[in-house]
């Protein structure tokens, strides 16, 4: 931290890292970020974490790109095999003109074979313009991004049930809650700044129920610590609802009023008896009542949830849970009352509610409505687009192996260490016959890229993002790309202009007005707000209304203005454990490292704090093992082998191993299984059988 005299101007920005999206001064000099504060966002109030105060000197590394690369004719068979300081006998510098022509000339006309992974790190407008390319370029719906693994099924069972993808109420309304539940989520690692909000609640009073396989740091905190069984969701979940229905603790004039399918739920939870329910996810039948006569009996209580709800092969029906829960208490629409999935990346919220989605487009308007359809082509002034929902993240690389998609657009994602299974996912990366990658630096992905198109940091552009909070904010440039790098919107353009499109755009405002024709959410939200208030909350109501933290307090955006009780029934796992196989492997994220590791590990300060892969397994286990803390063990799952260091945590279960996923060294997917959700057709990410052995290091 430096004073007024060690910079020569300061910048207000958004985080690159979370979807907290908490406001930051960058305090510049010489066209470097020197350092950075937290100013007074809705979401951190001046606060920040360790990634945010410290994570953004990867923006200045030897390895960002500079100009673009094309792969040389002489290259080695493509595989992960680049080094990003030294890649001279694999890639060869080009001009952005000739880039850009043989980008968009293995793309051209070639309409199906074609898809496109979107970024989640990019500003609104480089989503909206992704999938209009798509779209527009290419006539189908083949287009998608991290949010397929991430609250995929989130938003499945929230469109479903609540007919809304976002959060109904802000995490700042927990001030106004008496009872909140964590479930899935580990908010001191994950979202740091958010859980300063949940432990000031916990410390006044608030009751705090934290529901978790594993153990976290919020259980200090908590007034129930709930350590269920891996995968046991629904069966405590219907559990503490039928208690709810039981003891008749629900709320009939809300339930009458709101909602509809009430009585197929509380025929449907008949069966899910506490003390059968405990069987299954260990939870004692005493606690499942204490808990549902809790959170039934609060004046106001809210649900939050994150990736240990969402990524299961059962993951929609574990959000359709919490969302009946909501809907039995009447705990959705009021001051400290809602549903909140925490968001994971900085801008998935906005990219998602940008159309970066294979079935929706912007607004999550569906590609199945001709009438939605035709009001897209009428602003973008092109022909139709096909009327099928198109494939998702794990479909597209099926695809390829299929032949069925032959070519790539991939802008700032990392599906060779992203995508579940990610052996099947490099093979088929190294399978296309074209793959254009968009990037700041040469990623796993960017390995097996035919041209590469060097991109900008958050830092370095303008642009808009939406935070968890259902919060607009702006983004701005405080320092110059390197070198030839130019911003994500600029590419965009220029590769459209390439496939006929005729994109005339001059600057990230003129999209962000093209949005608002047909986004409804952004009505009262102007580029000129923005800059002048940094966020605005939607939906907002007026030209002066900074937003409403709150909705559906009289009704919801589905027929009839009722939201729907969805029965959830218990699906065991997809990897089940067996003699072979006979542990649970976990993965998730650390406090440091986000998520494919190529911007947190090229921060100094948090890859100086957490420089080494590592995994997380209980002292008994490694007892058992005969591995000292340190140590390096081999997990081994039906998809492949890691050999990585064993850390001791009393907070994994015995018969669990939990894995960070940003680790190319030892990279949790090669582990993982790619079954997927059946609705939000999202990954089981939380769940795979696994062998944990002693190894030698490797
Ligand atoms: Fe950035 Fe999230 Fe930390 Fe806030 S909580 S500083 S948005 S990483």
């Amino acid at each position: 931290v430096g004073d007024s005299a060690d910079f020569d101007k300061e910048v207000e920005s958004i985080c690159p890292f979370c979807g907290v999206g908490c406001q930051i001064s960058l305090k510049i000099k010489d066209n470097k970020v020197k350092f950075v504060e937290g100013i007074n966002g809705p979401a951190n109030e001046g606060r920040l974490c360790v990634k945010g105060r410290f994570g953004f000197d990867y923006i200045h590394h030897d390895h960002r790109l500079t100009k673009p690369l094309i792969r040389r004719d002489d290259a080695p068979a493509k595989g992960l095999n680049v080094d990003p300081a030294n890649w001279g006998d694999v890639f060869r510098e080009a001009t952005w003109d000739e880039a850009l022509d043989f980008a968009a000339g293995g793309l051209k006309g070639r309409g199906r074979e074609v898809a496109g992974f979107g970024s989640a790190k990019c500003t609104n407008e480089e989503a909206y313009l992704f999938q209009k390319m798509i779209r527009q370029g290419f006539g189908h719906n083949n287009v998608d991004h991290c949010t397929r693994l991430c609250h995929a099924s989130s938003v499945a069972a929230l469109m479903e049930n609540v007919g809304s993808a976002a959060v109904t109420a802000t995490f700042n309304e927990i001030e106004n809650a008496d009872v909140a539940i964590v479930i899935g989520a580990n908010p001191i690692e994950n979202h740091p700044v958010a859980a300063t909000y949940f432990k000031q609640f916990a410390k006044r009073g608030g009751k705090l129920i934290v529901m978790d396989p594993r153990g976290q740091a919020l259980k200090r905190f908590a007034s129930h610590m709930l350590q269920f069984r891996p995968g046991a969701d629904v069966s405590m979940l219907n559990a503490i609802m039928h208690t709810i229905v039981e003891e008749k603790l629900y709320d009939q004039q809300y339930i009458e009023a709101y909602t509809e399918n009430w009585e197929a739920e509380k025929a449907h939870l008949k069966d899910f008896t506490p003390e059968k329910m405990s069987e299954i996810c260990g939870i004692e039948p005493e606690v499942l009542r204490d808990v549902a006569r809790t959170f039934a009996g609060a004046k106001a209580g809210m649900i939050f949830w994150g990736m240990g709800v969402s990524q299961h092969i059962h993951g929609t029906d574990n959000s359709r849970c919490l969302i009946s829960l909501a809907l039995m208490t009447g705990q959705v629409g009021r001051p400290g009352a809602g549903l909140h999935p925490l968001r994971g990346q900085n801008n998935v919220q906005g990219a998602s509610d940008a159309g970066l989605i294979p079935m929706f487009l912007p607004d999550y308007q569906s590609v199945t409505d001709d009438g939605v359809r035709s009001a897209f082509n009428d602003v973008w002034g092109s022909g139709d687009f096909s009327n099928e929902k198109g494939l998702t993240v794990t479909e597209i690389m099926d695809a390829v192996h299929t032949d069925d998609i032959k070519a790539m657009y991939i802008l700032g994602e990392n599906p060779a260490m992203s995508d579940p299974d990610v052996d099947h996912a490099r093979a088929a990366l190294a399978k296309l016959d074209h793959l254009v990658v968009q990037d700041i630096f040469i990623t796993e992905t960017a390995n097996y890229a035919d041209v590469i198109l060097p991109a900008s940091a958050f830092a370095e552009k303008s642009g808009t993002v939406t935070n968890t909070n259902r919060q607009v904010q702006m983004g701005r440039p405080a320092v110059s790309p390197p070198g030839e790098a130019r911003e994500d919107w600029w590419i965009e353009v220029e590769l459209a202009k390439r496939l006929g499109l005729g994109w005339t755009y001059t600057h990230p405002s003129e999209v962000f007005a093209e949005m608002k024709l047909n986004m409804k959410s952004l009505s009262n939200i102007t580029w000129d707000r923005l800059e002048g208030e940094n966020a605005v909350t939607y939906p907002s109501l007026s030209p002066t209304d900074p937003g409403q933290p709150i909705v559906f307090g009289d009704g919801f955006p589905r027929q009839d203005g009722r939201a729907k009780f969805t029965p959830a029934s218990v699906i065991a796992p997809d990897d089940t454990p067996d003699d072979e196989y006979p542990m649970i492997l976990t993965t998730g994220r650390q406090l440091e490292h986000w998520h494919t590791g190529s911007m947190t590990r090229r921060a100094t300060v948090l890859d100086a704090v957490e420089p080494e892969a590592n995994c997380s397994l209980h002292p008994s286990t490694l007892r058992k093992l005969g591995v000292e803390p340190g140590g390096m063990i081999r997990l081994t799952t039906q998809r492949g082998s890691v050999v990585i260091m064993a850390r001791m945590d009393r907070a994994v279960a015995p018969d669990m191993v939990f894995l960070p996923f940003a680790y190319v060294e030892a990279a949790a997917n090669i582990l993982t299984n790619s079954a997927i959700d059946p609705y939000g057709k999202i990954p089981e990410f939380k769940f795979s059988a696994v062998r944990v052995e002693a190894a030698h290091e490797p």
